[in-house]
């Protein structure tokens, strides 16, 4: 099975957003083994969206289309589509009335234009989940199908996992389930992972990520380090489960305590951010939380507090940027800030001035320029657990001013984790 990808949406072309619905798309579709061999942008113009969608038509077997869908002027991806199988739009009755009853669930009052959204070109079907207030559709072209799906990320995911895939699957004449683990990693860089995971890739024949049952995937972010996604495919849920218990026990053995968090079919990833579970250990135990950042300025506070239900473990934070912010609001003893014993005074004393019983610190050089004789990327860190302070210095040289700064947040919620669990730092 061939297929391609087009995203709809002039925001696209004029580098005002990223298209990432394309992206995700595609890793989706590579790991089920789909080839895709062209992915393409097109403005909010029907010629060219009905231009593109005929060539992608002729060269795949299935074309999946995202944006465009709203209730709004220039969403006109559904003319375009009825203008390629060569058939007018017509309400469905059905669809009008639930999208009327989401959005008086909703509260919100319903505008005469919303009813576009209830036009589904004559054979198309609307798929059964709505996750905004626009549907996805199905829509028969010949032997060939169009996927069409709104363009808000969530709301395209939602539809993928829900309604697409399993048609996709079933078209494809796969009498499969495809279930998805996801093992969240902190501590190992992405290369030592494969490292350590090379025998299992091979065991599986998947060092591509696309064959195999289960295949595994890696996915390295600054903000939740490297997620191992395994992805398996049986004939029902349950024997899906039991191939990535299998395997999901075998990398568990090969990552050892860099798991930080796992999680099946990850629908919501914010749930194993470190700092999500962090937050999660210490409400377990009943623990409260303040912060004294520098380099960081707030950043650490702020992926605290968005998390939700943060209220009940964060008292709050010192954003000691200044030297003499140092000096005066924590006690560091005057002279150079950069040293882990000034990150264990400000842990120890943002604790104990805000009534916590854990306080982290981080201090550092973001750069570009090197401070204190140390070059940029030299972050000194502290977590203090009551009395008990652990203290640590990373290197992060040769990354770029945020980076450094999202790092640090990232490895000392890592610290804190290990410090919680008792594993070694
Ligand atoms: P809506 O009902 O919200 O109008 P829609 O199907 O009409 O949905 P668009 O208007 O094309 O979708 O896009 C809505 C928003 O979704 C955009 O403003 C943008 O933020 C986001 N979006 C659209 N396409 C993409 C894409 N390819 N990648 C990432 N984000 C996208
Ligand atoms: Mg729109």
């Amino acid at each position: 099975m061939r297929c391609e990808i087009v995203a709809v949406g002039t925001e696209l072309l004029l580098g005002q957003i990223v298209d990432t619905n394309s992206t995700w798309l595609a890793e989706r579709l590579a790991t089920l083994g789909i080839d895709c061999y062209f992915q393409t942008k097109v403005g909010d113009n029907l010629a060219r969206i009905e231009e593109t969608l005929r060539l992608a038509l002729s060269r795949a077997d299935v074309v999946i289309v995202c944006g465009g869908l709203g209730p709004t002027q220039d969403d006109i991806t559904r003319q375009a589509i009825a203008n390629v199988m060569g058939v007018p739009l017509q309400r469905d009755p059905a669809l009008l009335a639930r999208i009327e009853a989401i959005f008086h669930q909703r509260g919100h009052s319903f505008a005469d234009n919303n009813a576009l959204q209830a036009d589904v070109p004559v054979g198309a079907r609307p798929m059964a989940t709505i996750a905004g207030t626009a549907p996805g559709l199905i829509c028969p072209v010949g032997e060939k199908r169009i996927y069409a799906m709104p363009g808000v990320p969530r709301e395209m995911r939602e539809m993928f996992d829900a309604d697409l895939l399993p048609d996709l699957l079933r078209r494809r004449g796969d009498a499969t389930t495809i279930v998805s683990h996801t093992l969240y990693c902190l501590g190992l860089g992405e290369s030592v992972i494969a490292e350590r995971l090379a025998p299992r890739l091979q065991a599986l024949d998947t060092a591509l990520g696309t064959t195999g049952n289960p295949t595994i995937a890696f996915l390295a972010s600054d903000f939740s380090g490297v997620r191992v996604r395994l992805t398996a495919k049986a004939a029902d849920a349950k024997e899906a489960q039991q191939i990535l218990e299998k395997e999901a026990h075998e990398i568990r053995a090969l990552l050892g305590d860099a798991v930080f968090s796992e999680g099946c079919n990850d629908n919501d990833p914010t749930h194993h951010l470190p700092e999500a579970v962090v937050l999660r250990l210490l409400a377990e135990r009943g623990k409260t939380l303040a912060v004294a950042e520098s380099l960081t300025g707030g950043g650490i506070g702020a992926r605290l507090t968005s998390v939700a239900g943060s209220s009940h473990v964060f008292r709050g934070g010192i954003v000691a940027y200044a030297s003499d912010v140092k000096f005066e609001m924590l006690s560091v003893p005057r002279g150079a800030v950069i040293s882990e014993e000034a990150a264990a005074h400000m842990a120890r004393n943002v604790r104990q001035r805000l009534c916590a019983d854990v306080g982290l610190a981080a201090t550092g050089v973001a750069g570009p320029d090197a401070q204190e004789d140390l070059p940029p990327g030299t972050v000194c860190v502290a977590v203090a657990w009551g009395d008990d302070i652990t203290t640590r210095t990373l290197n992060l040289s040769g990354r770029p001013r945020e980076q450094v700064r999202i790092l640090t947040a990232t490895w000392l919620f890592d610290m804190l984790r290990r410090k919680i669990l008792g594993l070694s730092n």
